[in-house]
């Protein structure tokens, strides 16, 4: 038999994930991320689109360099100062790779171009071109490549081909296709071109969960020939998200017997933790029951079930918790737990801390062990969530005071701390005290927002368990998230409006600096 096809993963949390409506990371967030999705086993990482912003840029740079075994890539449309813009952002990366994309359906071309077909070939090729004459790994993609004809597929593959493109990715941008459809493009182009074969080129899904078909399509694709697979972690992604990682790798290796002919390079033992990372710091939280990943995913509540599961594993289980890395028990820390047990607690979440970042979270760490008995897991992630989170913290929470009760209204005393190190105290009323502290942070910070929801859980057992809130604001249509966890409920919601708060701030930066360039690029 065959060896089976070494199908490469392509992780785009970083690019298209990041586009997730509220999830923003910083540059230390996106370096940890890439950094465990290397530990992972992913084969190429996407680490955003240098000409939209120096945030882009910085990070496809600092990935790059960092990375010596996995492929990182950057975004650019066929224009030359955005391939300029990735060039020069992997200029120093041990494996870059630039990937252009230019629109090729024809809804697109009607509504967004205005050109023929031809002068979209034209600049393809030109786009190709240009980034093959600053790296050997090139990526093209049809933008919006499930709707376009497969004469025009077939035509524009077999040109970016001869124009020295290595890889090219067919997106499902809009998340239209069905597998049947979507696998037999794939099919088609390695029928209808002997040069895919001929010079080992690389073809490669790209799909949306428009329809919840995103990793059915991936497969598809697979099936049809498609080597290489675009995904994120947790699914996240514009709109309804893209292919989730872990259902494909583990749909991939769990029916092993029917999908012998494929094999990827993924450990999957590291996919609890890299989900779990990409939700504590994308702040997007996994639903419960997602697929592989999801709290309820291995939990057998059902008595009948249960009786079951004790007389044999495999009657209502199809996989073990631990080929995702799921730890078998909770390990605590208390008190008395050293730095140097943090310090191993921390790596075997996946972090990467330098000294002087696991001496401060040591701090908090103290300081949170004094007010909880047992330190959970959650409690070290939501610490490292706090601390990674600093290079956005425009306002810190000092202190804060509220009075409140059945008859009289609340008021809320808060002093914030800002950037240069003023701190600034003001009271509001309110209905209820959580009120009556957002009304006193809005106040100082001067950024006016409409709460659109709140909600609050205890991330870990027992009466001193950690409140997180999550909060989501809107300012001026757009919607941001804000997470805050402590053993006070009403210091988890400032928190928690306050890294909201943070976020918007640092978008109107972003925004502004953006604003030189022209407006949003669209992107496959
Ligand atoms: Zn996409």
């Amino acid at each position: 038999m065959a060896d089976p096809t070494p199908i490469k993963i392509f992780d785009t949390t970083l690019r298209d994930g990041e586009q997730s409506p509220g999830a923003s990371l910083n540059h230390q967030e996106k370096i940890e991320i890439a950094r465990q999705l290397e530990q992972l086993g992913v084969d190429i990482i996407e680490a955003g689109f240098p000409i939209t912003s120096q945030g882009d840029f910085e990070a496809v740079k600092a990935i790059g360099k960092d990375l010596a075994q996995t492929t990182v890539a950057g975004l650019a449309r066929c224009v030359d100062r955005d391939i300029e813009r990735a060039a020069e952002a992997l200029r120093n990366a041990h494996k870059p790779r630039i990937h252009v994309f230019c629109a090729t359906s024809k809804i697109h071309l009607d509504h967004k171009f205005k050109k023929p077909f031809e002068a979209i070939v034209e600049m393809s090729i030109k786009g190709v071109e240009k980034a093959k004459s600053y790296v050997e790994d090139v990526e093209f993609s049809p933008e919006d490549g499930s709707r376009t004809g497969i004469e025009e597929l077939v035509t524009i593959t077999k040109a970016v081909i001869e124009a020295g493109a290595t890889t090219v990715n067919i997106p499902d941008t809009v998340g239209y296709a069905t597998p049947e459809e979507y696998g037999r493009i794939f099919s088609e182009l390695r029928k209808r071109l002997p040069e895919i074969d001929a010079n080992g080129i690389i073809l490669s899904s790209h799909c949306h969960n428009d329809l919840g078909l995103a990793v059915a399509n991936s497969l598809a694709a697979m099936q049809g020939g498609a080597q290489q697979i675009e995904c994120t972690i947790n699914g996240i992604g514009e709109r309804a998200g893209n292919a989730a990682l872990e259902e494909l790798v583990m749909a991939i290796n769990t029916r092993s017997d029917y999908y012998k002919n494929y094999t990827t390079r993924i450990r999957t033992k590291e996919i609890f933790k890299t989900s779990r990372m990409v939700s504590n710091l994308t702040g997007l939280t996994v639903q419960r029951n997602k697929a592989i990943i999801g709290l309820n995913a291995f939990a057998h509540e059902a008595g009948i079930h249960q009786d079951g599961m004790l007389k044999n594993r495999n009657t209502y289980e199809i996989m073990n918790p631990r080929d995702i890395g799921v730890p078998e028990s909770k390990l605590v820390l208390g008190k008395h737990s050293g730095r140097h047990a943090l310090g191993d607690r921390i790596k075997a979440l996946g972090y990467t801390l330098d000294e002087d970042a696991l001496n401060k979270v040591y701090e908090d760490f103290k300081h949170l062990a004094d007010r909880k008995k047992d330190v959970y897991d959650e409690d070290v992630e939501a610490l490292l969530d706090r601390r990674l989170s600093e290079g956005r913290k425009l306002f810190e929470l000092v202190a804060f005071k509220v009075t409140a009760g059945t008859d009289e209204t609340s008021v809320a005393l808060v002093e914030l701390r800002d950037s240069a190190g003023t701190q600034i105290k003001d009271t509001a009323h309110g209905d209820g005290p959580i009120d009556a502290v957002f009304s006193a942070i809005q106040r100082i910070t001067n950024v006016s927002v409409t709460l659109e929801e709140y909600t609050t859980r205890a991330i870990t057992g027992g009466k001193d368990a950690q409140g997180e809130a999550s909060i989501r604001i809107s300012h001026s249509g757009k919607k941001v998230r804000g997470r805050g966890v402590s053993t006070d409920v009403i210091e988890a919601a400032a928190e928690a409006y306050l890294a909201a708060i943070n976020r918007i701030k640092t978008m109107d930066e972003i925004k502004a600096e953006r604003a030189e360039e022209d407006p949003a690029p669209a992107q496959p």
